[in-house]
This record gives C-alpha cells, structure tokens and sequence, in this order.
C-alpha cells in the first residue's frame, strides 16, 4: 500500500467539524504562503506579520536559510531585522519546535523566511506542525529559480499551503513593467544554466544578490519582466554584443 502524504487529506478551513464541538478545539491552524520575486518586500511583510502577532501576546519562532552572516536573522531592506534560527536540509521542523517546547518556550507560530529553500520533507513538516500541534506557518519565498522554473520548497508548498499568495510590492523591470522574473547575470550576461545556489534574498546592501562564482566571474540576480526575461534584455540600450548573448 502506497503511504499516504501526510497533508494529502487536509481539509480546507471552511469544513465543519461533524460533531459540533468545535470550542472545545483550539481554533484551526493555519500554512499560508507568500511568494514573489527578489527584492519584492518578502522579508519586510515576514517582520510585520510576526509583529502584528507580537502585539497579541502570541509567541513566534523565525527560521530563515542561506544567511552567511553568522548570527542568523531575517532582515529587510527597509532596515528592519530579528533573530533567527539558521536551517539547512536536514532540520526536523517538528522536533525544532518540540525541543523549544521542552525547554519551556511557548511557540504559536512559525515565520519561514527564504522558504525555497525548503525540502518537500520540511514543507510535509510544517502542514503536519499546523495540522496536529495547531501552530499557525507563515512562509515567505521566491517563486521561481533563475531558469523560471519553482524552486522545490515553493512547489511544495504551492501543493500544501491551505492560502497562496503573491506579493508584488514595486518590483519592477527596467522598462517599467512588473517583475516577475529572477535573472542570473554572469559577468554581465544572462544565463538559463547551471545550479541553483542557496543565497539569502536579503544579503547585506553590498552583495544583494550577488555571490561568488566558483570559477571566478562575478554573480548577481536582477528581476525582469517575462518578455524581458525572455529575450536576455538587462537594459534599455544594449551596450555592446555580448548584452544580448543567451548563454
Ligand atoms: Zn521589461
């Protein structure tokens, strides 16, 4: 018998419970989704969500990937940050949580950042957290890789989350349409190819989306529009003949 996924039955939040008993169960749980582009406002609206449930004496635990700061934090560009628990691949989100439990912290809710990075396993992780420990997640993330395709934790979670939902807060192509779309420059041209590399959406100012190329050559992500995307386009005036070059 093929074992069954532990969300594959999750009821959506409008199911009535038969018995009628309602009260006596904590109020349903609850795994939401944000998703968008780089530089869309994720970890900016991740900080809100866990200050706006600060102020109703509820207790969050922030979990972030990819920051090589060394003291862990989920930060926004508009200044604002907060501690944080680092991940990786192997993090049981469950016993995460069960361990801060025994210790004595109360956690209501988790706030996911850099959710991509997520394995399938961990996203099966938290719907289980919301579905059996009533612990409300709030994932934030990227869309799509720089070859437009999901990122796997976003796949899952995309399949998962009882609510989806796209942030768009004023991130724009160059030519003015929205962005949607992650580029990867590679000493200042486009490619489609190769690995996707765990980089914080929100590095310190002087290598926002940008990293190390094992071979040397300067990496950096940019946000274009799909046609933009499409056609390898990274500004208005093409400045030389490598500019258009679809490697
Ligand atoms: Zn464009």
């Amino acid at each position: 018998m093929t074992p069954v996924p532990p969300a594959a039955d999750l009821a959506g939040p409008s199911v009535v419970p038969a018995s009628g008993d309602r009260r006596r169960h904590p109020a349903p749980a609850h795994l939401v989704f944000f998703h968008g582009p780089m530089d869309c406002g994720k970890s900016t609206l991740a900080l809100q969500v866990d200050h706006n449930h600060t102020r109703q004496g509820r207790h969050g635990l922030l979990l972030t990937q990819g920051d090589r700061s060394g003291t862990p934090q989920i930060s926004s560009r508009v200044g604002l940050r907060r501690e944080a628990v680092e991940l990786d691949g192997d993090t049981d989100l469950r016993l995460l949580v069960r361990d801060r439990w025994a210790a004595g912290h109360r956690v209501d809710y988790l706030i996911v950042d850099e959710a991509q990075f997520l394995t399938g396993a961990q996203v099966e992780q938290l719907a289980e957290l919301v579905d059996t420990s009533h612990v409300d997640v709030y994932a934030f993330g990227l869309t799509t890789d720089f070859r437009t395709r999901l990122f796997p934790g976003t796949q899952r979670l995309f399949e998962l989350a009882d609510d989806v939902q796209r942030v768009q807060v004023e991130v724009l192509c160059w030519c003015g349409l929205p962005g949607l779309l992650n580029a990867r420059v590679v000493d200042g041209a486009m490619v489609r190819e190769g690995a996707t590399v765990v980089v914080a959406d929100t590095a310190p100012a002087p290598l926002a989306g940008a990293e190390a190329d094992p071979g040397g050559a300067a990496v950096r992500y940019q946000v274009l529009c799909r046609g933009h995307y499409s056609r390898g386009q990274l500004e208005p005036t093409p400045t030389g003949p490598g500019q258009l070059s679809l490697r």
